[in-house]
This record gives structure tokens, C-alpha cells and sequence, in this order.
């Protein structure tokens, strides 16, 4: 199964700001599920694992809010960041799936912000910002498969676990899932295309700026578009060099090498490949294509990620 990020072009943008010192940056919903669907679901089920939920639509909101704590914990931020969240029926067989994708409504360029060339996500530019770069639109938008655990999609899975205590057995974590998707939506993705190697609008992403090719020995930012083209493809030859994921690899990885590999498999998968971490990392992280039952609902090496790129983290956070 994977569980993908929108592929699409960015669609416009923004949303609310607050002001205030840095703290835990807040995580809403905006509920674009229809009547009685998805979020909406008013099937009445059983509390699970923590969950108190009583209905599938609230359990599954009560799971967006406890993935959004998750999240909001791990970052500073003054300006809230809004998803655009609803259930849909994605691609899916009884063998693999997409659980869920997601992406940035929008990205911005400053001349102020760290990197004065390269896109921002909206999330993180409203941050860097101070302030809402795009009122009453939302910042992320996230899709979660509406198909699961029906005949054809995954049935032998019996669907999503919506509970918090990670006791899933043979389902889908909700939790995780909503855990990776939000990684991408904060920032963990590039804009570039990698079917042609070209950025968007002939300009950097903040993440692409870490990318380094080790067979080319040259950072992303620095190839043609024909080179970042093969390096897409250049399976176990994409690292990340950002020093706080460096620092964080040592004491998270069991690899010796402090310079994580990104998923770049020879065949391109869009939405997949150069977006995540490679499947070869160990322990399984979080943002790799593929979910992996083991997964607690940490955020392991992704927090470091979103340092590099240019979050603030909380001073508690080690
Ligand atoms: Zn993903």
C-alpha cells in the first residue's frame, strides 16, 4: 500500500494568523466531506482504542485531531495551518492501495525568508512570515481512501483502525496514515516534476535544496533538468544533507551513513519516488511510501526534516 501525495499543480491558497510568541502551532479541519459521508459518516459504531467516538465520522475527526496534536506539538508556529481533509475513493485493488495523499495548497518566495530564492510551502512560509499569506483558503489539502476494506480495495484488511493505541491487528492505522500525510503537507515534498526534472516556475523548493546526488556528487539545485530527471531514478544514490537530520540519523538509524536515503527507484512512481524516505531505512519511518505495521505514532527522523527546511521546533523538543 501506499500512501501518496497530491501530484497535481498547486491550487490557491492560505489562512488565519495569530499573532503571538512561538508555541505549538495549531492544526484544524476544514471538513470538505459531504452529508453523511466520510467525516460525516453517521454509522454508529463502538468506542475503540481510546478513541470515544460513537459514530465512524466522529472517529475518524477524533483521530484528525489527535494526529493534529501529534503534529502541532512537534512545531512552532503562530499562524494556523488549515486542512482541506474529506474521504474519496482512490486507487485501489484487493492486493495495493493508496491510503491517502496530500500536498500544500500553495507556495511562496521571499526575499526575507531563509533560502531569499527557493518555495515555500504555505504552511511554513505563513510561519516564517508571521502572518497569513492567504486568508480563508486552506494550506494543505488531504484525501484518505473511502474504499478501504470494501470488496476490491484491500478487503481482507477489514479497513481502518481508528483507534489511538496502535492495536490495529490487520487494519490500517488511521492515525498513521493521517501522521504521514500531514508530513507531507508541512513540507515533506518537492515541487520539482520528476518525469522532466524541471522546477516549478524554473525555481528551487526549500526540500530539493537538501537533495544531493551521490553519483553526480552534486546537490539538486545544481543539475540540469535532465540530471535531476535520471537522479529521480538513481536508486540508493539520493541523500539528504540538512544538518539536523544528520545530527537526528545518528541517534535514530541504525545505519552508519548519517545522510538518509531518499526513494528514488528506477522506475519513477509519481507521488512516491524522491518524496519520501527510502524503504531501506531502518528502523521503518514514517515517511516512507509504504506503511509499516510496526510504526508507533512517532514522528522519528521527519521533525529533524522539518528543522533543515526551516521550522522552528519547540525549545522542549530534544
Ligand atoms: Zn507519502
Amino acid at each position: 500500500m501506499s500512501h501518496r501525495r497530491i501530484a497535481g499543480p498547486l491550487g490557491a491558497l492560505a489562512v488565519f494568523s495569530i499573532a503571538g510568541s512561538a508555541k505549538a502551532v495549531t492544526i484544524t479541519i476544514i471538513n470538505n466531506d459531504g452529508a453523511n459521508t466520510g467525516f460525516n459518516d453517521p454509522t454508529p459504531v463502538t468506542p475503540v482504542g481510546d478513541n470515544p467516538g460513537t459514530t465512524k465520522g466522529e472517529q475518524a475527526l477524533n483521530v484528525f485531531k489527535k494526529a493534529a496534536e501529534i503534529w502541532g506539538s512537534a512545531l512552532s508556529g503562530t499562524v494556523e495551518v488549515k486542512v482541506l481533509a474529506s474521504f474519496a475513493p482512490l486507487q485501489c485493488s484487493e492486493t495495493y492501495g493508496t491510503l491517502g495523499s496530500a500536498g500544500p495548497m500553495s507556495a511562496y518566495y521571499n526575499p526575507r525568508f531563509p533560502n531569499a530564492s527557493a518555495w515555500y510551502p504555505v504552511a511554513l512560509a505563513n510561519q516564517l512570515a508571521n502572518r497569513d499569506m492567504n486568508t480563508n483558503q486552506p494550506d494543505i489539502q488531504a484525501q484518505f481512501n473511502s474504499e478501504l476494506g470494501k470488496p476490491g480495495c484491500l478487503s481482507s484488511r477489514g479497513g481502518w483502525y481508528m483507534g489511538f493505541d496502535g492495536n490495529h491487528g490487520k487494519r490500517i492505522d488511521f492515525l498513521t496514515v493521517l501522521l504521514h500525510e500531514f508530513g507531507h503537507g508541512l513540507g515533506f515534498l518537492t515541487f520539482v516534476d520528476g518525469t522532466t526534472g524541471k522546477e516549478m516556475s524554473g525555481r528551487p523548493d526549500i526540500y530539493e535544496t537538501f537533495l544531493h546526488d551521490a553519483t553526480q556528487d552534486k546537490p539538486w539545485t545544481q543539475l540540469t533538468d535532465n540530471q535531476r530527471k535520471s537522479s529521480a531514478l538513481n536508486n540508493g544514490n539520493v541523500r539528504w544533507e540538512g544538518p539536523a537530520v544528520t545530527a537526528a540519523a545518528k541517534e535514530i538509524l541504525s545505519s552508519t551513513t548519517p545522510t538518509p536515503l531518499l526513494y528514488t527507484p528506477a522506475k519513477f512512481e509519481s507521488g512516491s519516488s524522491v518524496s519520501h524516505w527510502d524503504k531501506s531505512l531502518s528502523p521503518n519511518l514514517l515517511m516512507e511510501p509504504v506503511i509499516n505495521g510496526d510504526l508507533t505514532h512517532g514522528l522519528d527522523l521527519t521533525t529533524a526534516l522539518m528543522k533543515d527546511i526551516g521550522w522552528t521546533l519547540p525549545a522542549t523538543t530534544p
